[in-house]
């Protein structure tokens, strides 16, 4: 039987005309203020401020949503899965150092708060929990399955891959014991030789056909209706594939796509044939490996269905420092000269890695996430001058999950000086995964309810309601090759990222962005 929807409960509501409630609704009026540039016949830049007025629509029924893991045997599928278990049974366990209690750190959607506003008394920030702007999903909720070409339960597979304290582990065992991920597509040339002593879960037939993506389909389906969900998200954290070649009349166009899976071209990779059932399934995917799962086919395909995917690969630890930090360098006037990472690790996605063809994969998603930062600096590079940037990945098994990232960051200063900034990130890599997993579910889920109309102060007007394009990069935030709606710039620093995302949910419920003037603490 199944639980009444969950009567919303807010934790503030907006009192201003342009916001209205509903039971089912939230409605918004958003004024959207950019500024175009022009140049004048002398060369000269002309700024003129544009408005536009949006009205946002946010459906405020959270539903029962679940979640299906490609890849839900490896590291990050145990690890999101025990996590979420131990959280939703507010597990405490004991470790060397003391007792610990599940919680969701490093998700920003749970564990980063936002400023609502200042107390007019104190004019303090009165701030609250990033979950708390709209109405979102509670991890807690998910209802997780998916599929892996390994067939072992997620409590064997959980063993496998030693990321958890055995402490936890035994509370939660039994329960992930149950879980065995359902039979995958497994096409040998797309990830590492290496990998295939796991590949004992598979699909019959070893390249691209309909019938996979008929089962994938199928399989979506009784997940659904086993768990009597509203909604699912579909998440790739299987192995990195090699990179699928763009071959004109295969992979360039929607219709091409398909006939070539029809007719079983050997470069249509199995994260592809996922995509397009969820595409046509109507469901959200989202790519957490680097490899180019979104051929422009497939970018079509989802346009054609209006259906919702992001990508790729996952921002967990070295990246994630590497945008927070250049952007801090560059927007500090500092130049960068030269950017070197070398990254050893000793789990799965290591041993996939040692193999070039998926490394490669690996290095292009980790390459050019400085491009915009660089670009945006006329001051500091002339136009195509582009720091030095090399990847280095190497495969130890000793360190297991504890990937050591080694950085070295050298900038050019003041007068011809250098600074010279060395970083030693040792990172648990599946747990800064696992909370990457959950907020691309959850803001993957909330940009499903959300639908916007536009008037613009030139006149032009949409007449109905529409929703957000197919590729959301608003996720960009946790991804570290951001892709967005074909013609449109990647956004990869960080703050700019993560102010996207505030932002626009701000708006969603009729707030100003987060300006930080703070204009009432500085006038006399
Ligand atoms: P893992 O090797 O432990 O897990 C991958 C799982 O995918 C394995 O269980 C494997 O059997 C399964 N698999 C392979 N091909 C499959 C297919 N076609 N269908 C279904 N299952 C399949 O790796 P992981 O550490 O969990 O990382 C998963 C992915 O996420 C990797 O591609 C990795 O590069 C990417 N990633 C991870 C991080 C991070 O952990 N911090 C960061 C960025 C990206």
């Amino acid at each position: 039987s199944r639980a009444a929807p969950a009567a919303p409960k807010d934790l503030f509501t907006v009192s201003s005309p342009n916001v209205t409630y509903t039971d089912s609704e939230i409605r918004s009026k958003y004024t959207y203020r950019q500024t175009m540039v022009t140049k004048d016949a002398s060369g000269k830049y002309i700024a003129k401020p544009q408005e536009t007025l949006y009205d946002f629509k946010v459906d405020r029924k959270v539903p029962k949503t679940g979640v299906m893991l490609v890849g839900w045997g490896g590291n990050n599928g145990t690890t999101v899965t025990a996590g979420i278990i131990a959280n939703r049974r507010n597990l405490t366990w004991e470790t060397r150092e003391g007792s610990n209690t599940a919680n969701y750190y490093g998700s920003l959607i749970m564990s980063s708060t936002m400023k609502l506003g200042t107390d007019p008394e104190t004019m303090k920030d009165v701030n609250i929990p990033f979950h708390d702007i709209l109405p979102m999903v509670h991890p807690d909720d998910l209802v997780i399955g998916g599929w892996d070409i390994s067939g072992m339960n997620l409590a064997q597979a959980m063993d496998r891959a030693a990321v958890l304290e055995p402490a936890l582990k035994i509370q939660v065992r039994k329960e992930m014991a149950g879980m065995k991920p359902l039979p995958s597509i497994y096409y040998p040339d797309f990830i590492a030789a290496n990998q295939e002593d796991r590949a004992d879960n598979v699909l019959p037939g070893t390249k691209a056909c309909m019938a996979h993506v008929e089962q994938l389909r199928k399989d979506i389906q009784e997940f659904k209706a086993k768990n009597d969900l509203d909604k699912v998200i579909v998440q790739w954290t299987a192995n990195t594939e090699r990179y699928a070649d763009l071959v004109p009349g295969i992979n360039d166009t929607a219709d091409n796509l398909l006939k070539a899976i029809e007719s079983g071209h050997e470069e249509v990779s199995p994260s592809t044939i996922f995509a397009v059932a969820c595409i046509l399934e109507g469901v959200p995917f989202i790519n957490g490996s680097p490899q180019n799962t979104f051929v422009p086919g497939a970018i079509e395909l989802a346009e054609r269905h209006q259906a919702f995917i992001g990508g790729d690969d996952f921002k967990s630890g070295q990246t994630k420092m590497k945008s927070a930090l250049v952007d801090f360098l560059i927007s500090a006037g500092i130049k960068l000269t030269s950017i070197a990472s070398y990254n050893h690790l000793g789990n799965n996605d290591g041993k996939n890695l040692s193999s070039q063809r998926q490394f490669r994969s690996k290095e292009i998603s980790k390459s050019n996430v400085v491009d915009d930062m660089v670009e945006a600096n006329s001051v500091l590079y002339k136009e195509g001058e582009h720091p030095d940037h090399t990847v280095v990945i190497k495969y130890m098994p000793a360190v297991g999950d504890n990937k050591r990232a080694l950085d070295e960051y050298y900038a050019e200063i003041f007068m011809g000086g250098h600074q010279t900034i060395s970083i030693f990130n040792v990172c648990e890599d599946s747990l800064l995964a696992s909370p990457l997993i959950i907020d691309l579910v959850l803001v993957a889920e909330m940009m499903t309810r959300i639908q916007w109309k536009a008037a613009s102060s030139d006149g032009t007007a949409t007449k109905d309601f529409k929703r957000f394009h197919s590729v959301l990069s608003v996720l960009s935030y946790m991804l570290k090759a951001p892709l967005t709606p074909p013609g449109t710039p990647v956004v990869n620093a960080l703050a700019k990222q993560r102010s996207a995302l505030t932002n626009i949910f701000r708006a969603c419920v009729g707030l100003e962005p987060e300006s930080e003037m703070t204009l009432e603490h500085k006038l006399f």
